[in-house]
Formats: C-alpha cells, structure tokens, sequence
C-alpha cells in the first residue's frame, strides 16, 4: 500500500525542542524538502484537492514560497509572493501582526492578482494563526478571494483556526 501524505509528513518533520527561543518545539522540514519522492507525495495530494478550484497559489515567505512555488507550477498555474516588510518594490498593502515568538509585518504588490482570482494560500505551519489571518487580509485587499488555506502542519493547541473564521482550512497532518 502506498504511504499517505500524512504519513509521509511524518516521518519527514524533525522536531527541535527551545528554537529559535525556550518553550517552543521547532518543527523542522527540510527534511521533506529534500526528498523528491516524499515532497512530491505531500504536493501531489494538496494538487489533486484543489485542481479547478483554484486560479493562482500565494505562499508566505520564506517556507511558503519552498512550498508554493513548485505546487503552482505542478497546477500549471502562477505563483504570487507574500513578503516580509521592505522587500517588494512598487506600491504594496501592507499587514503587521503577532507571532508565537515575536512580530512581523508582511506585504503583496497592489497588482499582484488578477480581480476576482481565486486563491489557495499555502505555508508550512499554522501555529497561532497571526500569519495566515494577514495573508488573507492582503489577499483580499488585493482584490483577489481567498478559497482555502492549506498547511502542511497545524499545531492545534494554538487555536490558529479562531483567527480565520469561516475559511475552509486543511493541513496534511494536525499535531
Ligand atoms: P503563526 O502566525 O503563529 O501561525 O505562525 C506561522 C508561521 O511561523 C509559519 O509561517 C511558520 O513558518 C512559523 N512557525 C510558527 N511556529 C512554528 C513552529 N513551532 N515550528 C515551525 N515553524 C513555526
């Protein structure tokens, strides 16, 4: 029988116990990125969920783009960039927010999507949900409309979901 992709996911996290500061457990992908077969088992079964239904894919920098990018391209559709502050030229729109360690500010280009686009929104980890809540406001000030949301991890006891009422939420594999 072939693995499932949670299956796959999770024999491919490496957990780093007080990174990048004590209490919080790290989970480390690149393990996953750098095993073509199980990175493409984990991609493969997000492309297969969201194919027609979607127009476009947007990541999060920086492990949203490892993650968006080639499942954009195995869509055959585009990708757009959600970046940290101060790294996109042209006008932009522009969200801060807090993070389960710190605080951040993230941006799109104000012509990023076409009006009306239908977008998946992919990041590796939904923990307090802060990050992804801001994608999805940019997305939409963006004028574009955000049909789901797809983690490859969701570590629930940070209730990330209570920040995104109402949108259609998956991750490969709940913690
Ligand atoms: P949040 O806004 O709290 O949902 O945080 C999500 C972002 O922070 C994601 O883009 C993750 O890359 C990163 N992140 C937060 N917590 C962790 C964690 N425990 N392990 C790995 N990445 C994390």
């Amino acid at each position: 029988m072939t693995d499932s992709a949670a299956e796959v996911l999770a024999a491919h996290v490496r957990e780093v116990p007080d990174f990048p500061k004590p209490g919080v457990m790290f989970k480390d992908l690149t393990p996953l990125f750098r095993e073509p077969e199980a990175f493409n088992t984990v991609l493969a079964d997000i492309a297969d969920r969201w194919a027609g239904k979607v127009d476009v894919v947007a990541g999060v920098e920086a492990r949203g783009f490892i993650l968006g990018a080639p499942l954009a391209l195995r869509m055959g559709l585009g990708f757009v960039p959600i970046r940290k502050a101060g790294k996109l030229p042209g006008d932009t729109h522009t969200r801060s927010y807090d993070l389960e360690y710190g605080q951040a500010t993230i941006e799109v280009t104000t012509d990023a999507f076409t009006a009306g686009h239908r977008v998946l929104l992919v990041d590796d980890v939904l923990a307090t949900g802060g990050t992804a809540a801001a994608a999805c406001e940019l997305i939409e000030c963006a004028g574009a409309e955000v049909v789901a949301l797809e983690m490859l991890l969701e570590l629930s006891f940070l209730n990330g979901r209570d920040k995104l009422p109402g949108r259609t939420v998956h991750a490969t594999l709940v913690d």
